[in-house]
Formats: structure tokens, sequence, C-alpha cells
């Protein structure tokens, strides 16, 4: 076992270069319903123009635009056309009922919209005349190919993170699947005997599991795939069967707890004689921090409290996740304090905060237990080790989260 005090920064790069393999892992192509939430792996140029043909934008007439010279002007109806109908080309002089998106006949320039517009009642062929009551300039309402974008120009750079309106762009250009980077494969394993899982009555001294839905819901949020949560007694046979199940699916396993100075530290005492390194980072919270790596799996084993264990993955899991998943990186903004702090000399703090128009106002409880007062801050305040006081007004770092 190695032990010692560590900055974050040295402990930031020790885990980076522990996880830089995960950004290793190749594209994939996965089907267009899998993608939301996704990074695209390549540039996409669109395989064919949007819209694919000229068509109506407007319920209404077609009609050739220098046959309205004067208004109100009658013109005989040709037809009409649904979308998902072709026509044949517009005659001179007629019009032809149209709706959205059919395709606009040759011979047609424009489109007039049925408000603008007075039919008699068709003759038993269908056939009638409408009364068009404002003349059109040529193009009027009608929706030209390949105005949105054309074939072969780009429709969506590299490093897109998929949402609905990308998937919206890529299914009308008709894709069905994408070349997208690989999602890290997380297991998470909470260690703790106290523990019992929301959804079974609470026995004297035990408490609901946090952090196993809290570090999943930080993991998917960031661009992996949560392949298993398990929670573990602090019974060491127990860690290690679990253990050997997540590095046998995983890329990277991240537990909680068991790894402070108390009697029954399950992480540490059986990662501990198989290489691992169990350090003091000085931080607060998440100052007991250690790292492991079972079966070329890297693991980070955060401690327990529940503030602890999210400020841990913030700090160091989070980063390297976003970049394995092609996400962009963490925001850190520096923002004016609404009030005067201070804190601890020699450890970098990370303070629970809300955002308002006037800055940033950090919370007053530090406790790394107040799962409540987590829930309600908006932001991390990053205080260097070697700052002591603060000042209303000063610029802090903050991280949004
Ligand atoms: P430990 O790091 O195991 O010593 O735990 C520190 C504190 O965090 C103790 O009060 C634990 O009960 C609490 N704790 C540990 N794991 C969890 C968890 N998964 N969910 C909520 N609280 C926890
Ligand atoms: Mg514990």
């Amino acid at each position: 076992m190695t032990s010692g005090r560590r900055s974050v920064e040295e402990h930031e790069q020790h885990v980076a270069a522990l996880l830089d393999p995960l950004r290793k892992k190749g594209p994939l192509r996965v089907p267009l319903a899998h993608a939301l939430h996704r990074t695209l792996a390549e540039d996409i140029e669109s395989p064919l123009d949007l819209p694919p043909f000229r068509n109506s934008q407007m319920d209404g007439y077609a009609v050739r635009a220098g046959d309205l010279a004067s208004t109100p002007t009658d013109l005989p109806v040709q037809g009409v056309l649904a979308a998902g109908d072709t026509a044949a080309a517009l005659e001179p002089g007629h019009a032809l009922k149209i709706m959205t998106g059919a395709p606009v006949p040759d011979g047609a320039d424009a489109v007039v919209p049925v408000e603008d517009t007075h039919a008699t009642a068709p003759d038993p062929d269908g056939a009638g005349t409408v009364t068009v009551e404002r003349s059109v300039t040529p193009g009027t309402y009608v929706r030209e190919a390949g105005t949105d974008v054309r074939k072969g120009d780009l429709l969506l750079p590299a490093g897109t993170v998929l949402a609905a309106r990308h998937i919206a762009a890529l299914a009308a250009v008709g894709l069905t699947s994408i070349p997208v980077h690989a999602r890290p494969r997380v297991a998470i394993i909470s260690t703790g005997s106290e523990l019992v899982t929301a959804g079974s009555e609470l026995g004297p001294g035990q408490i609901f599991n946090s952090n196993g839905p809290a570090l999943a819901a930080s993991a998917s949020a960031n661009g992996a795939d949560v392949v298993t949560i398990d929670h573990c007694h602090d019974d060491p046979e127990e860690f290690v069967t679990m253990l050997e199940h997540a590095v046998g699916v995983a890329d990277v396993v991240f537990t909680s707890g068991g790894v402070s100075k108390g009697d029954f530290e399950v992480v540490k005492d059986t990662l501990a004689p198989r290489g691992g390194q169990f350090v003091s980072v000085a931080m607060q919270p998440g100052g007991p921090q250690g790292t492991a790596v079972i079966d070329d799996v890297p693991i980070l084993t955060f401690p327990g409290n529940p503030v602890s264990a999210l400020v841990s993955f913030e700090v160091f899991a989070r980063p390297a996740l976003r970049a394995a998943a092609g996400y962009p990186p963490v925001v850190c903004e520096n923002l004016p304090l609404t009030e005067d702090l201070t804190s601890i000399p020699g450890r970098r703090q990370f303070l629970r905060g809300r955002l308002d128009e006037n800055g940033v106002t950090p919370f007053r409880g530090h406790g790394s237990h107040l799962v409540a007062g987590l829930a309600a801050a908006d932001v991390l305040l990053d205080i260097p080790a070697d700052t002591t006081s603060l000042e209303a007004g000063d610029l802090v770092k903050v991280r949004i989260l």
C-alpha cells in the first residue's frame, strides 16, 4: 500500500492517466433509435437535397404568378394535389388545389394560400373555379429543393452530442445508422453494512443508499453506460465477488465508502494488498481517495459521505468520462461572490452554492453528509488550497453542476 498526501492536481493527473485508455475505444455504428445523447464520431454529409423536391408551403392553389396580373381573377381548377401525390404540369391560365408538402407542378411558380381565395363548388367531374383575391410574386410559398441542405453539404459536424433536433435532421435525410463514439461502460459498487436499497424498510441504524443511484445518474449524464450497480456489505468476500463481476463487464469501476480510517474499511482493506493506492488528497470534501487496477480495469474508490462521493466524481471522474464519450469539457466560470467567505488553509475546498443574477452564494452548512443541501445547490465553488478568505465581489471559480 502506498500512502501520502496529494494535491488535487496531482491526483487529477494520476486518475487521468489511469482512465486514458477509455478514450481509445474505437467508434461504432448505432441505429438512429439508439443515438440520443451519443456523440458523432465523423462529419455527416447529407446524402440528398432537403427538401428533396419543390413543394408547397401552404394549403392553397398552385398558380403562375403572371396569370394574376390583376385581381380578383377567376381561374379554372385543374385538380387537387395532396401531400404524397404527383401531378402533371399546370396548364396556362389554370390553378391546381394543393396541400402543404405536395410537389409544386411544373408550370406553377407560386402558391396562393387558401385564405386569399374563394372556390366555387366543383361540378360532378371535380372541376371548379377559384377566385384569387390577391396577386403573388413568383416563388411565394414555394419551398425549393435543396434550400435547407444540399446533397454532399455538411449536415452535422463530428463531435455533435445528439439531441432530438439532430435526430430529426438525420432522420430527414434517411439515415438509419450513424458512427458514434463508444460510451465507457461503468460499474458502481456502494459499500456499507448500514445501507438499504430504497423500497425496503429501514431498520435501526440503517440509511438508504444514495451514492449508488447518484453515481449511476452522474455517469449516465456524462456519456457513460452504467452496466451494473451493486451494493455490498462491509464484507471482504462479498466485495471481491462483486469486484470480479464488475471488472468483467465494465471499462471502469467506481466504488463508494470503505476508504477511511475506521475498523471496517472493506474497499481499502481489499484493494491495498492488490496494488491499490490510498491517499489523502488536500481537498474538502473528498479527502480520502483511492485507485487500483484489477484485470486492466481502473477502479476509483470514493469516500462514502454523499457530498464527498459526488464531489469526487465531479473532480476526478467526470472529465475523463466526458472525454471518452466525446462530450465537450466540463464548464467552469469565474463569477462574483455575493458575500464574504473564509476557507481552511491547505485544502482546496469545493463549496456548494447557488447562482443568481447577483453572483454566487455559498451555503453555510458544509457537512459532507448534507444530501438535501447538495440537492439545493446548482454550482460548486472551487476555492484554491492557499486561499483563506474572499470578499463579496471577488471572482471565484465555479463549476456548473
Ligand atoms: P464511509 O466512507 O464508508 O466511512 O462512509 C462515510 C459516511 O457516509 C457514513 O456516514 C456512511 O453511512 C455514509 N455512506 C456511505 N455510503 C453511503 C451510500 N452509498 N449512501 C449514503 N450514505 C453513505
Ligand atoms: Mg462505510
